[in-house]
């Protein structure tokens, strides 16, 4: 809109600045959302996983007919759930069915349907409604073999637990208001090739849906490992630094150029989670781990980190594999099952917590700034940065962050006003890495960006 404005207010705005280039502050403190965070309850997300675990088996090949077994009975039961939500809640939360028809493939024997339960809650601003947030948990579940259609595979954990979750955001969040949108979603097919999650992350990209974030919690209720370690005070989020394609694309390129490997769209966003956790999850902590996913594993987070769009795995600390992917059976005296005696309820509730306060933070924050660029005119030892201003009026200020580049989480600070244009002053790009982001007058922060180099 406006046009460039390169004004010496930089050096202005560094001298006032004080303490000079301190840490930055934390989030502000919504008293809605705290609200909100306060209102997640433990003991809905244990009815919903005992519920989820009642259909028997959720497996995505299982039957459809039947009202009280099976994978279509249990989609039906979300889908009345959060239409219920939607109704007591002014009816702003629209449900629907999201399906296709899944080909054969190695854990698909016959064409079979694959339901996504999509819940979407309109950005209550025009100009903020484009933006959309997806929070993602896969209903189906597995027995010992996925290819399994019949016998129990109760999926209390995996992912019961991230199913729960997610209808719990949903039915909170319902009651209110945000700037961008959010889609609560529960996916199929996760155990057969993260089928539903594909289908949906490929059909928001053809219609060039503009996802600024993506969370999937698969594994979200276990807090004890199998050598009775319990860790019940932390979660851990699996944020992918460059993708493992082939080849690089021309926006990684960039990044890796330049030292920015750790500040992929993932890992900014990984970052906020842990600030959203900080300011409204206090006594709970993220472990933001610089990584894919765990090995050996995957999950719904990766169609959508594939197209591009940056997307975070949410995942308990410590992990008992003898309750998951397991027939319920007993060997040896030690019991083999997904049942809703080992899930730690509370703890879900803890990590649902973190989700909502992520979400909210960032509906109700600016978008990231767009077009930063870093200044790579000659030899300096000072750093300049420039960027497009917001159209959105409500956009007061940015702030330029850096760190050490050996360093995971931004150290320092510099707030500018409404400009499209800073100098740091006495700090070397050759030695920090930079970031952006966007504030609005109550300190709300966007998602930092990384700037690219811009030569003349
Ligand atoms: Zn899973």
């Amino acid at each position: 809109m406006a046009g460039r404005r390169f004004t010496a207010l930089t050096l202005v705005a560094a001298a006032a600045a004080a303490p000079l280039h301190a840490a930055p502050p934390p989030l502000p403190k919504d008293a809605e959302i705290e609200k909100m965070v306060a209102a997640v309850s433990a003991a809905r997300i244990e009815a919903r996983i005992r519920k989820l675990v009642s259909f028997e088996t959720r497996n995505t090949l299982s039957e459809t007919q039947s009202e009280t077994r099976g994978i279509g009975a249990a989609r039906r039961w979300i889908k009345a759930e959060l239409e219920q939500c939607a109704a007591d809640s002014g009816k702003r939360l629209t449900v629907e069915f999201d399906e296709h028809l899944a080909p054969v493939s190695a854990r698909i024997p016959k064409p079979t349907p694959v339901v996504n339960m999509v819940a979407t809650l309109p950005g209550a601003r025009a100009e903020h409604r484009d933006r959309v947030f997806v929070v993602s948990g896969h209903y189906d579940s597995m027995r010992s073999t996925p290819v399994a259609a019949d016998g129990l595979a109760p999926g209390a954990n995996d992912d019961g637990s991230g199913t729960a979750v997610v209808m719990e955001l949903a039915c909170v969040m319902a009651r209110h208001a945000f700037d961008a949108t959010l889609v609560f979603m529960t996916v199929a097919g996760e155990e057969q090739g993260l089928l539903g999650a594909t289908s949906y992350a490929r059909a928001a990209k053809a219609r060039g849906v503009n996802i600024e974030g993506m969370i999937t919690n698969d594994i979200v209720g276990n807090s004890r490992a199998a050598d009775g370690t319990v860790v019940n005070d932390r979660m851990r989020v699996f944020a992918e630094g460059v993708p493992p394609a082939r080849e690089m694309s021309e926006e990684t390129q960039l990044l890796v150029r330049t030292g920015g490997e750790n500040d992929s769209g993932p890992r900014q966003l990984g970052r906020h989670v842990k600030a959203a956790q900080e300011a409204y999850v206090p006594g709970f902590k993220v472990d933001l781990i610089y990584r894919r996913d765990r090995y050996l594993r995957g999950g719904d987070h990766f169609p959508f980190l594939d197209l591009g769009y940056p997307a975070l795995r949410f995942t308990e600390y410590v992990e008992d594999f003898r309750h998951q992917h397991q027939d319920v059976r007993e060997e040896n005296g030690v019991r083999y099952g997904d049942l809703p005696e080992f899930v730690d309820f509370a703890y879900a509730a803890n990590v649902a917590r973190v989700n909502l306060a992520t979400l909210a933070t960032l509906a109700r924050a600016p978008a990231p700034p767009a077009e930063v660029q870093m200044e790579n005119f000659f030899l300096e030892n000072n750093t300049t940065l420039r960027w497009k201003a917001a159209a959105d009026p409500r956009v007061t200020g940015y702030r330029v962050l850096w760190r050490d580049t050996a360093h995971p989480f931004w150290q320092h600070h510099q707030d500018v006003g409404r400009v499209e244009r800073t100098t740091v002053v006495g700090v070397s790009k050759d030695n920090v890495v930079f970031g952006l982001q966007a504030l609005d007058k109550a300190g709300n922060a966007s998602v930092a960006v990384f700037p690219k180099p811009l030569r003349r």
